[in-house]
Formats: structure tokens, sequence, C-alpha cells
């Protein structure tokens, strides 16, 4: 039997995963994490990794802004050598296996609906709190990426505060819970012993030692995230929000305190199943194996946003 191939071509590392079968959701034969190089140097890693194995099609993450129909990448701030580049074409005319590429958040978030703690729900929101937030809306497998392209910008639904948004708005979500926020929100309401260059995992520390500014900062953050949870559910009444990314790894600080909030708060809203992303630090790789799962059906609406290069073969073929 053949296989589909996940890359997640993460800033620092790349993630590789094997899946049996022709849709995704089959066994995990195999999987490796490299460091990540240039698509050279990717192409001598799948090589190796898929050496003396039939593999169909790989899927390939771009952490960036990606053009979804000729699948060449805007510009990644991370990997500057891929503005401009169709990575999944560059790849498959060097390891001579054909692929598609996906926006990164699109396929962690296509992963977790179909595979994590969403499988199984027709109607599911998923919500990555990193660095940034980002959101996404999957219906029937599907991304609902809206009329323009631009839907699920929950990081920047205005739940208050003073500070302004790197997207120019004042008192977006992520100026509240964003990963890279919250160490100017401990310093601001600790001075003392605030860090303004914290991570999300140093607040949490802090807060864990009794530090009662990393508390705070901890419990605003975890306040606005139940803000935004009862918007979503106002607006798009999901089957079910899931919720992962870094942040949310230390969910007793953040993510279950909003899930309870959110329930007191709750008037008319008919709030969803709440529930931790399941697949982790492997689900952008699922979400790639998933796209390329799809892609020879691209020339229909469904599917995964996700851009064909290469040439898939045809059914049976
Ligand atoms: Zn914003």
């Amino acid at each position: 039997m053949s296989a589909l191939l996940g890359i997640d071509y993460g800033a620092t590392h790349t993630k590789m995963l094997l899946v049996d079968g022709a849709h995704g959701d089959g066994p995990v034969v195999a999987r490796e994490s490299v460091r990540t190089g240039k698509l050279e140097e990717l192409a001598e890693s799948v090589r190796t990794f898929t050496a003396g194995r039939a593999v169909a099609r790989f899927g390939i993450t771009v952490a960036g802004t990606l053009d979804e129909r000729s699948g060449v990448v805007g510009r990644s701030a991370n990997m500057p050598w891929l503005d401009g580049v169709s990575p999944a074409r560059t790849l498959t005319d060097l390891v001579g296996i054909p692929g598609v590429a996906v926006q990164d958040g699109v396929a962690t978030a296509a992963a977790e609906a179909a595979l994590g703690a969403g499988r199984g729900v027709e109607d599911v929101f998923v919500i990555a709190l990193g660095t940034g937030i980002a959101g996404a809306h999957i219906v029937a497998g599907e991304v609902r990426a809206g009329a323009h392209g631009g839907a699920g910008e929950v990081g920047h639904i205005v739940i208050g505060g003073t500070h302004r948004c790197s997207c120019g708005q004042i008192g977006c979500l992520e100026t509240l819970i964003g990963g890279a926020q919250l160490g100017r929100r401990w310093a601001e309401l600790s001075p003392a012993t605030g860090d303004p260059a914290a991570t999300a995992r140093d607040v949490v520390l802090a807060a864990e030692s009794g530090n009662q500014g990393a508390e705070d900062a901890l419990a605003q953050a975890s306040d606005a995230l139940a803000r935004a949870l009862l918007q979503i559910s106002a607006l798009l009444d999901p089957g079910v929000i899931v919720i992962g990314g870094g942040v949310a790894r230390s969910p007793r600080w953040t993510v279950v305190p909003a899930f309870e909030k959110a329930r007191r708060d709750a008037t008319f809203h008919r709030l969803p199943d709440m529930r931790l992303a399941e697949l982790g630090v492997w689900a952008g790789a699922h979400g790639a194996v998933l796209s390329a799962a799809e892609a020879p059906h691209q020339g229909s609406p469904s599917g995964l946003a996700a851009a064909t290069c290469g040439s898939p073969r045809p059914a049976g073929g």
C-alpha cells in the first residue's frame, strides 16, 4: 500500500510523517523531526526518510502567506528563502513525488478538526494560542475562509484594554493573551518582578511560584479568552471549540478558567463543548497529510486551502 507524506516545514524544525492509505486518516508508519534547512536539504531529508517506501503524494506546510492557486509563497518572515517560491513544485522537482502546499495554520486546524479533538463533529472552530492567535472555522472538513479569504481572525476581535495591536486596532484579544504579550502585561502589573521579554511559559512559572502580577496577567488573559469564546458562540454557534497552541500548554492558567468563565457568563448563548487540542506538535504534519489526500479533488470547491503542484496522478494511475 502506498503512503502519504506530511511535512510540517517549521522555522527551526521540520516534522515528517508517513501515513498509510489514501485518505490521510490511516495508521502512522513513520515519523521524524529534523533541523530545518533550505529546500535542497529538505529534499535530502525526504529521500532518507522515505527510502524504500512507496509515497503517492506529499503535503508541505508554509509558515507565511501562500497563494492558494499558484502555490507560491508571498512572504515567510522566518524562512525568507521561500519568498516568491513554490515549495511544493520545487520539492516535487527534487524528489519526484507530486505534492501540495498548505498554510500551516490551516493545516493544524484541519487536522484537529478531522483527527484530533474535533473528530466526529460536523462544525468545529479551532483556536491556536501562540505568539499570535489564529482561528479557523471548519464545516464538514472544509475551512471556511470567507468571501475574501479573511475569516477566522479571532485574535483581532476587540475585547478591551488600551493597548494597540500589531494590526492597528486597540484592545484586540491578541494584546491580552498573545504569547508575545503576556510578558509585557506581567511587567505592567508587577513592575518590580515582571519581565516584558518573558515567554508565556516564564509567566506561568512565575504564577506557579506565587508571583501576583503573573497570576493577574494570566487571569486577565483567560477572562479575555472567555469573552472571545462567547462572541464566537454568538456569531457562529459551532458544534465544538478546540483550543491548542503554546499558550494552551498550561491550560490550568489559561484555557480551563476561560472555559469556566464562559460557562458562568453565558446568557442567551448556545455554548458548545470546549476542548483542548489533542494532536500537539504533530498537528501541522497531520494537516499536511490531509492536504495531500485532498489534493486530487482541488478542482472542486471542497477540500483544504491547499495549492496543487507537480503532476497529480489520475485515480488508480
Ligand atoms: Zn489586532
